[in-house]
Parts: C-alpha cells; structure tokens; sequence
C-alpha cells in the first residue's frame, strides 16, 4: 500500500500543467484576487464534487460543506463563510444544495446510530418531526428523498434568517438565495424555487416550495400506488 499518495501529486502536477496549458497566467491572475459569485453550501458526500457539477473553475465558487448540507444558526464555521463570502467577496448568490439518497438524511430519518455524528443529524431529524404528518403519508422509498428537499428549503430559509443575510439585503445588497437538488442517479441539478432576495420574501418563498415538493411527492405516491396496484392486480 502507497503511503505517501503518490499518486495524487502526480495527478495535481498533470492538472495544473493542463490548466496552465489552456490558460496560461491561469493561476498568477487567481494569486491577484478571488471574485467568486456564488456561495455554495453542500453535503460533503465525496459523489457531490461542488465546481465540477457546474463546471466553475477555481476562483468561482465559493464553497461550505458538510454531512446533509445544514446552515444551523449557532454554527460558527458556516456562519463564517457566509459572512466572509456576502460581506468580504459580495457574491451575489448563495445556494444550498441537498442531494438525493443522501446518507445523512437517510440515517436521521431512519433513526440510524452511527455516533457523534448523531448530534449533528439531530437538525435534520428536527425537519423530519415538524413534516412528520406528510412523511408519514408517504411509503417508505419516497421518504428520504422528500427529506432531503424539506431540509434544502429549511437550510435555505436560514442562510435567508441569518444576521449576515439580513443585513445585507437591509443595506440594499443583492444577495439571492437558491434550494436545490442533486440527483446522484442522473448528475442533474434541479432548482426547488425557494429563491429569495429580500426579507419580505422568505415566509411566502419557502411556503411555496414547500407545497411543490409536497404536490411532487404526493404525485409520485399516487403514481407508485397505482403501479402497486397493477402488479397485484390478479391476471387476466
Ligand atoms: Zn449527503
């Protein structure tokens, strides 16, 4: 077994030569200043590369991650990144990405121990209690996906509700916060619309995402339902 991962400086040698080749003065411009637009704040799932999904180069993106992308309000590290990232490098959007079969929001809603890690799901599991009724209508194949987007637009609504945020956006800055979801079946993107850009906006924004995600989910039962019901049907 290598020890010293040869391999990776091999491989970050290869890419900086190629970066360099189709850019030259790539990273002495990079060395000048960083001017990301976007914050993006993911799972820290290693199938969820943030730049490479929306093929931004370094310098691009800003990004946090972390187990089941959450923005809780006493976390100093996330609170930090935003704080630098709307105030210091004013990126225009801040975006919070779940992904589908997300192993986190799997163990909370499945109420899985796997440790210390625990506390930290407790938030997601704090998002699965207060849609509990709507969960509970759902069977069992849906309800980790349908978390996932409940947790987006919780954690998006408090990126919206953070001092950081708020404050921007009193002081006229344009700051817009997105939810979105990653599919790991398909690589692609799709936007939940909790998009936000002011105070006033946050109660009806995320009251609408809300019900979309809820009439999807309620659909797709409906649908697996019927498939269901076909199979069982007797032959005839
Ligand atoms: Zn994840």
């Amino acid at each position: 077994m290598s020890t010293d991962l040869q391999e990776l400086f091999q491989n970050n040698r290869q890419w900086a030569a190629d970066t360099e080749a189709r850019e030259p003065g790539f990273f002495t411009r990079l060395m000048q200043q960083q001017k990301p637009q976007y914050l993006w704040i993911g799972c820290a799932d290693s199938r969820v590369p943030a730049n490479a999904l929306v093929g931004l180069l370094p310098g691009e993106l800003f990004v946090h991650r972390n187990v089941a992308n959450l923005l809780v309000h006493s976390d100093l590290n996330a609170l930090s990144v935003v704080q630098y990232a709307v105030d210091a490098l004013q990126v225009s959007h801040i975006i919070v990405v779940g992904h589908s079969d997300c192993g986190g929001v799997h163990a909370a809603m499945t109420n899985q121990r796997a440790g210390l890690v625990d506390n930290w799901l407790r938030h997601v599991q704090d998002v699965r209690d207060a849609h509990e009724g709507f969960l509970a209508g759902l069977q069992e194949s849906l309800q980790v996906n349908a978390l996932v987007e409940l947790n987006v637009l919780e954690q998006a609504r408090n990126v919206c509700r953070t001092t950081v945020v708020s404050d921007a956006w009193h002081r006229g800055q344009t700051v817009v916060v997105h939810g979105w979801v990653y599919g790991l079946h398909n690589g692609l993107l799709e936007d939940l619309r909790m998009t936000v850009d002011s105070a006033d906006q946050v109660g009806l924004a995320y009251d609408t995402a809300l019900a979309l995600v809820k009439q999807r989910y309620r659909r797709l039962q409906a649908q697996h339902g019927a498939d269901a019901l076909t199979a069982a049907a007797p032959e005839a």
